[in-house]
């Protein structure tokens, strides 16, 4: 019997709703039980490919080479495993689908609409990822914000299917409580507005997840459970943790799980943490400091700088500092800055070590080469995440191998020394304009050569990482680079792609055309981001 459980959020976005999702997932996961969860995202956009991360966060990489919002990384990390394409789901792929459905005649001449074949569309997305995924549990979490025009075909499809089979599916609110500084008090009313504008969609919350500064106290209970209809021990308190990590066994201690089984009908379970608690313990051990520097450029917005961009690139370094124990402290720079001002790159001096993590366009490139340059002449621990990777092959060549006019033909298409070019596949796709999903995405095998830093610290010869790049290193400059000393430690068995470049003679010099990233996980650290921590924190 599978059962669904559809998470919706109300007053305002970026409360949390994709790891509030992601931990009742993991606390059912502890209950024995198999657990998926599916994104549905009210953009056009077909994926999040094409959006620029500034205005809607990292782009994550599933396996299958789906590009993703940023909350399918929350659940994989939570869930523990793989997600794909199934999992995500958007309004321009289920318009797409229709569509294209229509136009191959396949709704036998019948006027196709907008209710019910769109919702009935989603319906049957959201039961294929619970088939595929072999779920107990299929966890929907609906993305915007209640009362948005944008969302309402979805919590239509979220009405029918509890019409259809209302034993199997469950509401869940995630709502916020502002305490205004100039009231002093935590107000309900926003909240109690979501839960009847949910209302108005025809669903009727089963729980509500109460997002607040501080925990819910019984009056806001009270108030909430009467003017949104639901028993006041499902009214759960959700307040601000310091880890994200944290909310699975703050939920647990509300007893969430079995409040949710309840509901469903059935009976309680214990729920096994274990390696949990151990990992978030060991978050708060502090231990000793070390600083990373990450230099990059989707930060800025308004007034405003938002590191959402980057989401795993942080949680990775985190889950790798646990198992360190050390502490890290991140300081995020922009690269522009060092194009400007030829002195404040000293102050890379102030780090252990510096991540320059993938990135599209010339903004800033100049700056991250400079970046690149002092992190090798002064033995700073340097990490390239795809485009460092790209930028560490042109520093090496324009000051090591004396290719003084090296680029990337991504930032200059006429340079002299093309050492990143783009892959021949590319081109075509390219001059066409058909830039939707057509990047070199997903899995890719590698093979490390024996006896590199890259085979030490994997441990494994034959590797498996995410990738999200049209541009790539240049194989005709492969032995003037070699002869200057480039390592070249990993390549694609098929292609012959360079995928890791590293150097000798520096306590730690990596750049890896794929995104590790991507697959590290509280319990599972990356061993790259693992041994890049080490050699920091010797530093
Ligand atoms: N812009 C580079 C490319 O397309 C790097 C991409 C990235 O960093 N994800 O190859």
């Amino acid at each position: 019997m599978k059962k669904y459980i559809f998470v919706a959020g109300g007053v305002m976005s970026g409360i949390g709703k994709g790891i509030a999702t992601a931990s009742i997932g993991k606390i059912l996961k502890s209950k024995g039980f198999g657990v998926t969860a599916v994104k549905i995202d009210p953009y056009v956009n077909v994926d999040a490919g094409t959006m620029n991360p500034v205005e809607h966060g990292e782009v994550f990489v599933t396996k299958d080479g789906s590009e993703c919002d940023q909350d399918i990384g929350n659940y994989e990390r939570f869930l523990g495993r793989e997600l794909t394409k199934k999992n995500y789901i958007t309004t321009g792929k289920v318009y797409k689908a229709v569509i294209e459905r229509e136009r191959n005649l396949d709704y036998d001449g019948k006027c196709v609409e907008v209710v019910p074949d769109i919702p009935n569309e989603t319906i049957k997305r959201i039961k294929r990822a619970a088939k595929e995924d072999e779920a107990d549990f299929t966890l929907i979490e609906i993305g915007g914000t209640i009362g948005e025009y944008q969302n309402l075909l979805f919590l239509e499809a979220a009405r029918m299917m509890k019409l259809d089979e209302p034993e199997k599916v469950l509401f869940i609110l995630v709502s916020y409580l502002p305490t205004p500084k100039t009231i002093g008090e935590m107000k309900t009313k926003p909240t109690q507005n979501a839960s009847r504008r949910l209302n108005e969609a025809g669903i009727q919350p089963d729980m509500i997840l109460g997002r607040a500064e501080q925990p819910l106290d019984e009056p806001r209970k009270n108030k909430i459970s009467n003017f949104c209809n639901v028993e006041k021990k499902y009214i759960i308190s959700a307040p601000d943790v310091d880890s994200i990590y944290d909310i699975p066994l703050n939920f647990e201690r509300e007893e969430l799980g079995n409040m949710i089984l309840d509901k469903f009908n059935m009976k309680k379970q214990d729920t096994e943490m274990k390696e949990w608690k151990k990992m978030v313990k060991a978050s708060k051990n502090g231990g000793d400091k070390v600083s990373i520097a990450i230099v990059g450029k989707y930060f800025e917005t308004g007034q405003f700088t938002l590191t959402d961009s980057y989401i795993s690139v942080i949680e990775a370094v985190k889950h790798a500092s646990w198992d360190q124990e050390i502490s890290v402290d991140i300081d995020w720079i922009f690269a522009e800055e060092y194009e400007k001002d030829e002195e404040k790159i000293k102050e890379l001096d102030n780090y252990d070590g510096v991540i320059i993590p993938g990135g599209f366009g010339s903004r800033g490139v100049e700056g991250k080469i400079k970046t690149i340059n002092y992190c090798r002449e002064n033995k700073i621990p340097f990490l390239g995440l795809c485009l460092g990777m790209q930028l560490s092959v042109i520093e090496f060549s324009r000051n090591v191998a004396g290719l003084k006019k090296a680029n990337s033909t991504e930032f200059d298409s006429n340079c002299q020394y093309p050492v990143i070019d783009m892959m021949e596949e590319q081109k075509e796709l390219i001059e066409n304009s058909n830039f939707g999903g057509t990047m070199r995405l997903g899995d890719y095998k590698c093979k490390l050569k024996k006896g590199t830093k890259a085979n030490t610290l994997y441990e494994k010869t034959d590797i498996l990482e995410r990738h999200r790049h049209r541009y790539e290193f240049n194989d005709k400059f492969k032995d003037t680079l070699k002869k200057s000393g480039l390592i070249l430690s990993g390549k694609n068995p098929e292609t012959g792609l360079v995928e890791i470049v590293e150097l000798e003679e520096h306590p730690f010099f990596v750049g890896v055309q794929f995104h590790p990233e991507f697959k590290s996980a509280p319990l599972k650290p990356h061993p790259l981001f693992k041994e890049f921590l080490k050699t920091a924190k010797e530093h």
